[in-house]
């Protein structure tokens, strides 16, 4: 490994300097051990022999005590008036971005990705909390025409109480500051539940909304395992809301829970997006865009595009050039310069994805490039995998149609428009798909036929802070998140009637 310097040098000696601490759940404005009485260790991902601290092992109690506090916090709350609620977004914001080098190493190091990601999460997480601040000032309401001239009526809109906001480990700081930001701009109140294995950007995150001024009880969080906490967190009679991020299997347990109570879900689940590649004469730039949109973040992004479905005249060309660009990925730890792409999470998710690999192989798929555990540094180290592809997929092979989330993109080839159409949709999931062709008519009509909630023509999938996300099919469920599309799921509507 080259020696350490520059923000290299830094990021290990904040970690040094920070690691090994014991954290509590955060519960009305308060530091509470579990009641459990218990903690787990959090280690670092590229190096996991590392202990990064010690979080709490919640149990049900602590589950209780948290719904309990944002339920009282909510009486509050609603009632405060929008401008305030705005005012402790945009404090938190400029929080964020004033710590976003600290949050940065807290992330890439119980992550594993690169700095650059790490950084680049932090500032759009400001850039969300902004958009949310604003929504406190955006709430709609209407006067509508009245059939009885006598009548005046109206619609109105209420925020629906304590929000239960359970999210994932592939974006620890932008996912939770994507459902606390909008909750807390329509006068909701939350609990929040992170990953297991990504509680301290969280904790972080919790010391920045008190430093911004949140009343106590408005945002709480419990840490602690799926099966412990997630089942009375979504279960809890006091719980009205549900924003989910995460497995689709999981999803469709928490919407059959929260359907019992008839509590409101939104669900953000898996995607096995494709790349579709028509008549095209950039293929250097379509490469760039899928390498990146496929490889950032290891390839553990839901929106990550891990499927190329390309017009066989240009099969071969878009292989080589992919080739190409992904031996010019440089896999390594965040903290080294010039890295772009870090571990996976951790043993679980690495033999996940290996796994994967093998199947392709055994299923006849072409194993092209990578496909191997990477060594970084001295000794075994991290769960490096090389960014890997496959050709000559075809539709009913399962890494044509579940989810890797990992490093791992497969190439399919089409004979014409039609097929290559009928391939993007032979999957269960439809969260996202990118476009790449010259003819505009083609785009629009392909953007009607694909089922997905995104489409991107003639670039890869990256959303933007303000607009509407989410998927169909088995990617999603309820309102989208990101932008104005939260109202739906945070707020009821109320008609009222009135006599003057
Ligand atoms: P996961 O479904 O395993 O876990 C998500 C969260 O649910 C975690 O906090 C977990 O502790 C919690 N959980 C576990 N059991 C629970 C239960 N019984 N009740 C309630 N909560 C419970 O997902 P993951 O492995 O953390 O994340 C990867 C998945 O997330 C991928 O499928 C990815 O596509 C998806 N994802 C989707 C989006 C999106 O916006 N569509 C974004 C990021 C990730």
């Amino acid at each position: 490994m080259s020696c350490l310097k520059g923000r290299v040098y830094r990021m290990r000696e904040w970690i040094k300097a920070n690691a090994g601490k014991t954290y509590k759940n955060f519960i009305n404005g308060e530091w509470i051990e579990s009641v459990s009485g218990k903690t787990s260790v959090l280690y670092e991902s590229a190096i996991p022999t590392n202990e990064l601290g010690h979080f709490p092992d919640s149990v049900i109690e602590d589950v209780n005590l948290a719904v309990e506090a944002a339920d009282k916090a909510f009486q509050q709350w609603k009632n405060t008036p929008g401008t305030t609620r705005a005012s402790v977004l945009y404090r938190f914001a400029d929080l964020l971005e004033a710590n976003v080098e600290e949050l940065a190493y807290i992330l890439s190091a119980e992550q594993g990705k690169v700095l650059a990601e790490s950084r680049g999460e932090v500032k759009r997480a400001a850039t969300e909390a902004r958009f949310s601040a604003g929504e406190a000032m955006r709430m709609d309401g209407a006067i509508m025409p009245s059939e009885n001239p006598e009548i005046q009526t109206q619609v109105k809109r209420y925020p629906i109480g304590v929000i239960a906001a359970i999210a994932p480990w592939n974006f620890p700081v932008v996912t939770p500051v994507r459902k606390v930001a909008p909750a807390i701009a329509y006068g909701c109140t939350v609990v929040l539940k992170p990953a297991s294995v990504t509680p301290w950007s969280t904790i972080r995150l919790m010391e920045l909304l008190a430093e911004a001024g949140l009343p106590n009880g408005v945002v709480n969080l419990v840490i602690g395992s799926g099966s412990k906490v997630g089942d009375p967190l979504v279960s809890h009679p006091l719980v009205k809301g549900i924003s989910f991020t995460g497995s689709t299997a999981l999803g469709l347990r928490i919407n059959e829970i929260a359907a019992s109570k008839l509590a409101k879900t939104q669900l953000e689940l898996g995607g096995k997006n494709a790349a579709v590649v028509l008549d095209y004469d950039n293929l250097e730039y379509a490469a760039d865009q899928i390498v990146s949109a496929a490889f950032a973040v290891s390839g553990q992004r839901c929106t990550a595009i891990s499927r190329v479905i390309v017009l066989q005249d240009q099969a071969n060309s878009l292989v080589e050039i992919l080739k190409t660009k992904m031996e010019n990925i440089l896999v390594g730890p965040a903290w080294e310069e010039n890295v772009t792409m870090g571990p996976v999470i951790n043993r679980q998710q690495f033999d996940s994805v290996m796994d994967y690999i093998e199947l392709g192989k055994k299923e006849g798929a072409e194993l092209v490039y990578g496909g191997e555990r990477l060594q970084v540094g001295e000794k075994e180290e991290g769960y490096y995998i090389q960014p890997t592809l496959f050709t000559k997929v075809n539709k009913t092979m399962r890494i044509a149609k579940e989810e890797i989330f990992g490093p791992v993109l497969v190439v399919m080839e089409a004979s014409d428009v039609a097929e290559a159409i009928e391939l993007a949709n032979a999957t269960d999931y439809g969260l996202a798909v990118s476009v790449f062709t010259n003819q505009l008519d083609v785009s629009h009509d392909i953007s009607d036929k694909i089922d997905t909630g995104m489409v991107h023509i003639n670039h890869g999938t990256a959303s933007q802070a303000h607009v509407p996300f989410g998927g169909v099919k088995q990617s999603g469920f309820g309102a989208y998140s990101i932008g104005h599309s939260n109202q739906e799921f945070f707020t009821s509507m109320k008609a009222v009637y009135v006599k003057p």
